[in-house]
């Protein structure tokens, strides 16, 4: 068995877990609250005190681990594993030298990614992405986030910045999004966007089971009781899911176009609505890309769940450090 640690630096919480990489299987994994207003110094000596408690919790050595992989949300110095500017966590964890600080508190070799990098990655050897080539992930949440595997590998970009599929402009005049731009896909299919719209809708009068499902309280709307909703036919949920699909559908139709995956994952919480999404993406694909084989082109929901980024850093660390 060949142990490798995968731990993800989240704004809400830390998690960690121990992998084994022949096949995937999460030993031991456990999540402690971030609290990034300690500053980076101490959330890393927390971090480091996790990753020990899990190896002793199953009597693992430090010299039987390979590697620690390690993520964060934000952009990484890939070669130096150093955060460059992580937006969510407090003081932004400008040149902090994560992978160096960790190998000196737990002695492992480390390589650093992107967290929604990490979880493409690992969908795509272990999870919904096994036996392809090439990939497109979604991990659709608070924001929209993304990763592409071409030709067997995971695209990086200068700076590990490829990949933010969700930040593609598919509206020129369209609302501002937390990035700067205008009109990206996170605004129309992130979850709060989603829950934003059926509000929207439900103040303009529109008929809909929603407000049952709420006790007519707005407050109670997530994308979950939209979704609810729309099982069970709603016609106006399905418009709002229709919509949100509609926008990230013209997003992957140009992700087709320009690179030719051959299967798309959707993941993240909000990608557990399934055929609420696929459906109308795959009818705006249909529409709108003509120039590659669509009928060998897969359509898929993810599979790892909150295990994808763990497995994924587990397995990309092994990659590096054997
Ligand atoms: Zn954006």
């Amino acid at each position: 068995m060949k142990i490798y640690v995968g731990c993800d630096i989240g704004g809400t919480n830390i998690k960690a877990g121990l992998v084994d990489v022949d096949t995937g299987s999460v030993l031991i994994s456990k999540s402690i609250p971030t609290l990034s207003r300690q500053g980076p110094e101490e959330v890393m000596k927390r971090m480091a005190e996790l990753i020990s408690a899990l190896m002793d919790e199953r009597q693992i050595d430090q010299k039987e681990i390979g590697g620690l992989g390690i993520s964060a949300p934000g952009v990484i110095d890939l070669e130096t594993n150093t955060t460059l500017f992580l937006p969510n966590l407090y003081t932004e964890w400008r040149n902090i030298p994560v992978g160096e600080r960790m190998k000196s508190y737990l002695g492992l070799d480390v390589a650093m990614l992107n967290d929604v990098r990490a979880i493409t990655y690992g969908e795509w050897v272990f999870g919904a992405g096994q036996g392809v080539d090439s990939m497109a992930c979604f991990a659709i949440g608070t924001g929209v986030g993304g990763g592409l595997i071409v030709n067997n590998q995971l695209v990086l970009g200068f700076d590990g910045t490829a990949g933010e599929l969700g930040h593609q402009t598919v509206d020129l005049n369209g609302p501002l999004c937390g990035c700067g731009n205008r009109g990206c896909i996170e605004v129309f299919a992130s979850g709060p966007a989603i829950a934003a719209e059926a509000g929207r809708g439900i103040r303009q009068g529109w008929s809909t089971k929603i407000m049952d499902l709420i006790d007519n309280d707005l407050n109670k709307l997530t994308p979950k009781v939209v979704a609810d909703a729309a099982n069970m036919g709603d016609a106006f949920a399905l418009e709002v899911w229709n919509r949100a699909g509609t926008y990230l559908g013209v997003g992957i139709a140009n992700i087709l176009t320009c690179v030719g995956v051959k299967r798309i994952v959707i993941g993240g919480g909000v990608g557990k609505a399934g055929d609420l999404l696929l459906n109308p993406i795959k009818k705006v694909v249909k529409e709108r890309v003509h120039l590659m084989p669509l009928e060998k082109v897969d359509f898929v929901t993810a599979k790892l769940g909150n295990d994808a980024g763990t497995v994924g850093l587990a397995a990309w660390v092994a990659r590096q450090h054997t």
